[in-house]
């Protein structure tokens, strides 16, 4: 593909995908500034990322350190670039996380929010953090069992450089819009209970929605949603 070819294909996928949102929070019943879109470059070159900002995009998921330090500092002249990382997070990533980004949606272990927390530097924000529930109860997938939630909550709640934002749940795949939102439902409840249990932290956060079950998500609530294939194309299976 030339890069005339590239550029408007991508202008073109993204306008769809906000258009996308656009119909599901009115099919919802919601306000328009009732969800926001983030952006999902994971395996993408960082000149896909400057075109989408280009186009008035301003949150950005990755999903792999290494990866995702490169692209940052290729991007680093686009200062009001906001980067969440959604991938898998293990204790050696933990540092450089809490330096280059601003979200963390994939915590799901008290031992990891307290190296976030101690490890952010000071002059930074406090880091946002969606504790990643595994809503589906299924074998060893990332997340917090929905009963070890709360307690997990409370904990992380106390950290002092980190903001508990909310929930963040990757479903089993489902057929269709029913079948997707009943898993999509019970992180809205999870999110809900917290919301009384803790009245003092700003839980104003579910994000939940990708390519495949954005309508669901919508539906149920979702303030956050994360779509890649939508927007950037097919990724190239790792
Ligand atoms: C890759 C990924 C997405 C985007 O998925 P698509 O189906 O490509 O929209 C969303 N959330 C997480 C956590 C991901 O890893």
């Amino acid at each position: 593909m030339t890069d005339i070819a590239l550029n408007e294909s991508l202008d073109y996928s993204y306008g769809q995908a906000r258009e996308r949102l656009r119909k599901a929070l009115e099919n919802a019943g919601r306000t328009q500034d009732d969800a926001k879109l983030l952006a999902v470059s994971k395996t993408k070159p960082a000149a896909m990322i400057r075109q989408v900002w280009q186009l008035g995009q301003r949150e950005f998921g990755e999903n792999y350190l290494q990866e995702a330090l490169g692209k940052q500092a290729e991007l680093a002249d686009l200062d009001d670039i906001v980067w969440h990382f959604i991938g898998p997070l293990q204790s050696n990533k933990t540092r450089a996380v809490a330096e280059h980004f601003d979200w963390v949606h994939s915590v799901d272990r008290l031992k990891i929010a307290k190296r976030l927390s101690e490890q952010r530097p000071t002059h930074l924000a406090p880091l946002n953090i969606c504790l990643q529930v595994n809503i589906s109860r299924e074998e060893s997938k990332a997340g917090v069992l929905p009963e070890e939630l709360e307690e997990l909550a409370k904990e992380v709640a106390t950290l002092p450089n980190l903001h508990l934002r909310g929930l963040m749940a990757i479903p089993a795949p489902a057929q269709g819009v029913d079948a997707q939102r009943q898993p999509l439902a019970a992180l809205r409840e999870a999110l809900a209970s917290l919301q009384s249990s803790l009245p003092n932290a700003p839980l104003d956060t579910l994000s939940m929605g990708m390519s495949d079950d954005l309508e669901a998500a919508v539906l149920e609530g979702a303030t956050l949603v994360r779509l890649g294939t939508a927007i950037f194309g097919a990724r190239q299976s790792a």
